[in-house]
């Protein structure tokens, strides 16, 4: 057995290296590779043409830090070993249900349902787990360890949305694989929905006000989620946790917009003293003195 998951181990870096290098080379609609830079493009495009805080640089604060860490999370990082390791994982998971006997562990399975409904089910599901790890992040000490790297960020632009260290990504994706395993998520629908979370993550951080209306009980907005990156809050573990939709701040009570967060400091207490750079911030959380 343990063969076999070096197998899948080693089998894992050239296969998604080969799975990368196809990816860029034959562009296609289902491209990560295109996908990112083409939004990225379009929200960027969005900043310069209506900048909410008209005085910040274009090229703001870390512009090109966040964009090393697009690149990172969304390509290197499998790159290295992140592919590996979930290969194994799952594998090793089908094992251990193989041993318990657990044929399935669909529950409910939305593949029976149309397409849209599909997507649909499984988005709204997806944002509400991200909901509650999100919220796990800010209250347990060794994980606030690690996303304070996301809130590190003082002056707020679209590429910002993906600066987090490679333990946040693991925490999330352990903690979605079970729940999403159990409506059947697949991995071809994961395609349409993980873009769509990307558009309005970079959309929640651009310095771009969009005119959101009575969707803002539905949807996150850059207004609500500069308040989720404010420097000082009255409540202790945070507040506005939604990732894609804000419906889950509004039901459970975790709502805080007291007026435009337009140009609030961002960060946390002592955010200056905090490593600008991606090698020192991937080291922090982990000597982080957690008293
Ligand atoms: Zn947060
Ligand atoms: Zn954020």
């Amino acid at each position: 057995m343990l063969e076999r998951y070096t197998t899948t181990f080693l089998e894992g870096f050239g296969g998604y290296g080969r799975y990368l290098l196809d990816d860029i080379i034959h562009p296609s609609w289902h491209s990560y590779f295109y996908g990112l830079i083409l939004v990225s493009v379009a929200v960027y495009g969005l900043e310069l043409a209506f900048p909410w805080r008209k005085r910040q640089p274009r090229i703001r604060k870390d512009f090109w830090l966040d964009g090393f860490y697009m690149f990172f999370n969304f390509f290197l990082f499998s790159l290295v070993g992140y592919n590996s390791m979930s290969n194994v994982a799952v594998e090793a998971f089908a094992d251990l249900r193989a041993a318990l006997g657990i044929e399935s562990l669909v529950v409910v399975n939305v593949a029976a349902l149309p397409v849209a409904a599909q997507l649909g089910v499984m988005f709204v599901f997806r944002d509400f787990i991200q909901y509650w790890v999100h919220r796990l992040l800010h209250r347990v000490p060794r994980l606030w360890a690690f996303h304070k790297v996301h809130h590190s960020v003082t002056q707020m632009g679209f590429a910002a949305h993906l600066r987090s260290p490679w333990m946040e990504t693991v925490v999330y994706r352990v903690l979605e694989y079970i729940p999403l395993a159990m409506i059947g998520f697949g991995i071809q629908e994961f395609f349409t929905i993980y873009m769509i979370a990307i558009v309005i993550g970079h959309i929640n951080h651009a310095n771009f006000r969009p005119p959101i209306g009575p969707l803002r009980y539905i949807l996150n907005s850059p207004q609500m989620h500069i308040w989720h990156h404010a420097k000082t809050l009255p409540v202790r573990y945070g507040a506005n946790y939604g990732l894609s939709l804000s419906v889950w701040d509004w039901i459970f009570g975790t709502v805080h917009w007291p007026h435009s967060g337009r140009d609030i400091p961002l960060g946390f207490a002592q955010v200056d003293q905090y490593p600008d750079h991606f090698l020192p911030q991937m080291v922090v959380p982990f000597r982080e003195d957690l008293g």
